[in-house]
């Protein structure tokens, strides 16, 4: 079967190489030139938002059964996973933005994956 072609969101153009996957689609590299910080800035924070949400479900989920040891185990392999995830699709942001915001993102990115992590464990572990 023929894989689908990548399209940049902005110009249509078809990507091929070096493009940038962000939370609202693949951007070819002229269009991400042009895109506003302040709009770069909105992804980061949707992608963010995005693993509040995940730590919401692993809490519903983990509520149903808090005696399980291997589900949370699970929980925090699926926590390594969602940190690998999140910095792959802020990877894009990441090459756009200074070394000192660089820094500042990681720290934001440990800080939401603690909260998730926290919120989603048995509040007694
Ligand atoms: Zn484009």
């Amino acid at each position: 079967m023929e894989q689908p072609k990548l399209r940049c969101i902005k110009c249509k153009c078809e990507i091929s190489g070096a493009h940038y996957n962000t939370p609202a689609g693949r951007y070819c590299v002229k269009c991400w030139d042009k895109v506003p910080a302040r709009k770069k800035k909105m992804m980061e924070q949707l992608a963010m938002e995005r693993l509040a949400n995940m730590g919401r479900l692993f809490e519903l989920a983990n509520q149903r059964d808090k005696s399980n040891d291997n589900k949370i185990k699970q929980l925090n392999t699926d926590i390594v996973m969602i940190r690998k995830w999140i910095k792959r699709l802020l990877a894009p942001i990441m090459r756009e933005v200074l070394k000192e915001e660089q820094q500042y993102f990681i720290e934001m990115l440990d800080q939401q994956v603690a909260e998730a992590l926290r919120r989603a464990l048995p509040h007694d572990v």
